[in-house]
């Protein structure tokens, strides 16, 4: 067996630990003579285990009273319809701030259920920047404000939290979730499809301020009602077991690693390792994304021939460096740095940049 380093945007690596405990649990789960995938969810150990890694993830990001936390399924796609479904009236303003591809298929998913306003855009610069607060048109009626933290294709990070008065920041966190402390008490939603920096696909975790599920803009049926989710603690149906296990086994590995603030420190480390060799490669990398801007978790870069991108992805799979190439939308190379990667494989991803660029050069 040999695992590679794996740079992945997503679905991405998983913390090596943790798949080890779920190999080693696999076939027999916690005394269950069977896996925690064959097991009613309905049953004492798996509402148990349930219950503690929801109180794992609320000790991680030091949720305040008042929020609920879900466990719910359909990707962040899903969400980018139903949290407009649940939270915005018909012919209600809701704005988004879009700094990124995942912001503009959050926009236009919205139209259905809300009247999306694009309150503020870097799409002028291809999407380097954050768009500075001070020109974002908000409407204090609005349903809410949407803001996409990280934008995992476009590589860029907002590295502070905005003011938006009084109107509840919703906040789609699936590619930076958990890789810093948060000062959640300034959201009113936070959602995150889990393959980032959780565990499996198809999960989805949620963090909502209480008040807004409240709010009951239209009649929906029962399964898209996050209040109603949120009364079954996320069991309304059968809920996605196996990514919930898996999630649970990730936000236990978190903190033995010191926490958040323990991962931000590794997660600074390991971009300024990246960000270092790509600029001082004399001109050889390149990455345009306003310094300020730079995510810590999606590193994206060209080379200054572009035709030597397609030579670069391989040689980097044969040195057992995995999924460099950039998103089909942008090319280039893009290597995802998510928690679980280690700062030993970004030394080797720059280790074998600077290899190449001499072999190439
Ligand atoms: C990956 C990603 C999505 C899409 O997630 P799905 O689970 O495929 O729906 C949405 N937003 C961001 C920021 C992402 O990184």
């Amino acid at each position: 067996m040999s695992r590679a380093w794996n740079f992945s945007a997503g679905p991405a690596a998983l913390p090596e630990a943790v798949l080890r405990r779920a190999q080693a649990e696999l076939l027999e789960w916690n005394g269950a003579h069977a896996s925690v995938m064959e097991i009613s969810h309905r049953g004492k150990a798996f509402m148990e285990m349930a219950a503690r890694v929801e109180a794992d993830l609320r000790e991680l990001l030091a949720v305040p009273s008042g929020y609920k936390v879900l466990f719910l399924q359909g990707g962040a796609t899903q969400h980018f319809a139903q949290v407009p479904m649940n939270l915005c009236a018909d012919g209600q303003r809701a704005d988004y701030v879009v700094n990124g591809h995942w912001g503009e298929k959050a926009a236009s998913e919205a139209s259905a259920y809300a009247v999306p306003n694009v309150a503020a855009s870097s799409k002028a610069d291809g999407y380097t920047s954050i768009p500075d607060r001070a020109t974002w048109d908000l409407d204090p009626h609005a349903a809410y404000v949407h803001v996409t933290t990280n934008e995992t294709i476009h590589g860029v990070e907002m590295h502070d939290v905005p003011d938006v008065g009084g109107v509840p920041l919703v906040a789609d966190m699936s590619s930076d979730i958990l890789s810093h402390p948060l000062d959640v008490s300034k959201f009113g939603l936070i959602y995150a499809g889990a393959q980032k920096n959780i565990g499996p696909s198809g999960l989805v975790v949620m963090i909502v301020r209480e008040d807004l599920l409240e709010r009951q803009p239209r009649p929906l049926p029962r399964i898209f009602r996050y209040a109603e989710q949120a009364a079954a603690n996320s069991m309304l149906n059968t809920p996605n077991t196996w990514g919930w296990y898996v999630a649970g086994l990730t936000f236990q590995w978190l903190k033995e690693q010191g926490g958040l603030a323990g991962m931000e420190r590794r997660n600074r480390a390991k971009a300024a390792t990246l960000y270092q060799a790509i600029d001082g490669s004399g001109g050889y990398y390149r990455n345009r994304v306003r310094p300020e801007a730079r995510s810590r978790m999606n590193v994206i870069f060209n080379l200054q021939d572009a035709t030597l991108e397609p030579v670069f992805v391989p040689e980097a799979e044969r040195a057992g460096l995995l999924a460099l190439k950039g998103h089909r939308a942008l090319g280039g190379i893009r290597a995802s740095l998510y928690n679980a990667v280690p700062l030993e494989a970004v030394q080797a991803l720059c280790a074998f940049m600077s290899e190449f660029a001499r072999r190439h050069g």
